[in-house]
């Protein structure tokens, strides 16, 4: 398969990487979104492409580099945002799963797409209440 990162988990691409374990990686980001640099991605060795693939074992060394990364970054810089987007929609571009790890400054540069609230009405909420409690028992 011809994917970045997989290319990246053999050691076939130049990176900086800086974690391994049995299951995950962690390199620093290409194009990092703060100028100090640090933000970091967390990549299973195997490939799958979105969160909802990644068996549970797997999916639980992914957290703990999380964390891990997480920890590091947080004596880097002065907090982290931790990121992973799902399906093109929502913004992810490499189809193999990953974590950012960004580590963040006082007054960065960082902006976040955050969003708009909605108001939805009792009638619409009870719905999608339902709606997602089914949905989780399927
Ligand atoms: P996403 O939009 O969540 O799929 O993010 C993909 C991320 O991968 C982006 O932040 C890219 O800068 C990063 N990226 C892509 N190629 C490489 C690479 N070869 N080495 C390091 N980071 C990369
Ligand atoms: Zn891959």
């Amino acid at each position: 398969m011809d994917c970045i990162f997989c290319k990246i988990a053999k050691g076939e691409i130049d990176h900086n990487r800086v974690y391994e374990d049995e299951h995950t990686v962690a390199f620093l980001d290409v194009n990092p979104a703060v100028h100090q640099g640090g933000h970091t991605l967390v990549i299973p060795k195997k490939h799958y492409e979105l969160i909802t693939d990644v068996p549970e074992e797997e999916l639980g060394a992914l957290l703990s580099t999380v964390k891990r990364v997480s920890k590091a970054l947080m004596k880097f810089g002065h907090g982290v945002n931790v990121v992973q987007n799902n399906g093109k929609v929502a913004g992810q571009v490499v189809p193999h799963i990953h974590f950012h790890v960004i580590p963040r400054f006082e007054g960065d540069e960082v902006k976040f797409c955050y969003w708009d609230v909605h108001k939805l009405d009792k009638e619409k909420m009870d719905e999608v209440h339902e709606k997602i409690k089914s949905l989780l028992n399927e």
